[in-house]
């Protein structure tokens, strides 16, 4: 059997039109098929390969770590230089109440300890969450996804959650103090890239404080240099009470965090002992590859490049059929007036050589998400096959 037909047969399916395209290695911004057919890659596998595919810094840090250790024990027994090397880099490099690092494996699994988190510390119950929002795709998350058609044939879920509209100043008024949590992407990935008024995000903030609710930004998306600064929330001039992090924290390994003070991160390790247990998280080869990672975006400011590919991309993506491009840095959606309209422009990119894809709640958006490290000749060229393909 063909690898397409064992894909078919054997992998369970989520949709009935996967891209389907056969990858036989990877490099830089480009992903290359079995005979050799070349694509340059406009979406980082959603967002995670920020240093661009196999940088040699983080192959070479994973490299090393196989020859000398792999998993040894669950999460927070034993002392593994990757962890601690990795979240003495990450704290460095946040605001001083960020101090804490707990490793988990994934997006998911970051959002479902930050919520387990806010309701030891506070005490509380209630969630608030915002629409179009999307946090994961397990229960705990599913339960603040802000999309009833996704969350509906899988109910019961969380109780206690309230969803307001994002960027609606008035709304944040609900907040109050039976709420221990707050949880927000600062500028919404899947609902197209929508960046919110800063004062918006300055009064979640002031409300958040005043009535002591924790405040979670979802960074899993926006972090890691892609939207113009090394963190979303430096542009909005606040500081989250957690901060989570996953995709592009990895290099292209599967790891994420939650990250907060200690004095909240302690309600964890008491009554009862173990308030988040993971096997795998915080996975020695991954924290290398996390670490090499992290070093290759602080030293070449990669942050810098995100502003770069926004420029342009709103210089070059000019054409009747594009209603409008928003978003920020390298983290943007082409609005095309429908799906059929996107999908047969990204159907002719994916034939052209180039991999995009849209939005799970903006589906008449095409995202534009490339690698950090494309350089502005070869993102000219993508320019160029879009503004072709349409
Ligand atoms: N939060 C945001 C903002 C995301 O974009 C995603 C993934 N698209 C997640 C959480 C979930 O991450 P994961 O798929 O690793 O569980």
């Amino acid at each position: 059997m063909t690898n397409r037909e064992l894909f078919y047969k054997f992998l369970a399916q989520t949709s009935d039109s996967p891209l389907a395209i056969e990858v036989s290695r990877a490099e830089g911004v480009y992903l290359y098929g079995p005979n050799d057919e070349k694509y340059i890659d406009l979406i980082s596998g959603i967002a995670v390969s920020n240093v661009g595919h196999r940088h040699p810094h983080v192959v070479k840090a994973i490299k090393e770590q196989l020859d000398k250790h792999m998993h040894l024990m669950v999460y927070g027994e034993f002392i593994q230089t990757p962890q601690v090397k990795l979240a003495e880099l990450l704290t460095s490099n946040l605001p001083e109440k960020l101090n804490s690092v707990y490793l988990v494996n994934s997006g998911s699994e970051a959002v479902e300890g930050a919520l387990k988190l806010s309701k030891r510390y506070t005490g509380r119950t209630e969630i608030v969450c915002f629409k179009n929002a999307y946090h994961g795709s397990s229960h705990g998350a599913l339960s603040v996804m802000g999309d009833e058609r996704m969350k509906n044939a899988f109910r019961p879920l969380l109780p206690d959650v309230r969803i307001l509209e994002f960027n609606n100043i008035e709304m944040l008024n609900q907040i109050s103090t039976n709420t221990a949590c707050v949880i927000v992407e600062p500028i919404q990935g899947e609902a197209g890239v929508i960046v919110p008024d800063i004062e918006f995000i300055k009064k979640l903030r002031n409300i958040c404080s005043a009535k002591g609710v924790l405040l979670i930004f979802d960074e899993i998306q926006t972090g890691f240099g892609r939207t113009v600064s090394l963190w979303a929330f430096e542009q909005f001039d606040v500081v989250p009470d957690i901060l989570l992090l996953a995709k592009g924290m990895g290099g292209g390994l599967p790891i994420g965090a939650f990250i907060s003070s200690k004095e909240i991160m302690n309600s964890l390790t008491n009554n009862p002992v173990l308030g988040h247990i993971t096997t795998f998280g915080g996975n020695p080869v991954c924290a290398a590859a996390a670490l090499a990672n992290l070093e290759v975006i602080i030293d070449n400011k990669l942050w810098q490049k995100a502003l770069m590919i926004e420029n342009v991309c709103k210089e070059l993506l000019i054409h009747p059929k594009i209603k409008n491009i928003r978003g920020r840095g390298a983290l943007l959606a082409i609005e095309f007036e429908d799906f059929n309209e996107n999908k047969k422009v990204i159907d002719s990119c994916l034939k052209n050589g180039l991999i995009t894809d849209w939005f799970l709640f903006a589906d008449n958006c095409m995202r534009i998400a490339p690698p950090l490290i494309i350089t502005e000749e070869q993102l000219r060229e993508a320019c160029k096959i879009i503004i072709d393909s349409i």
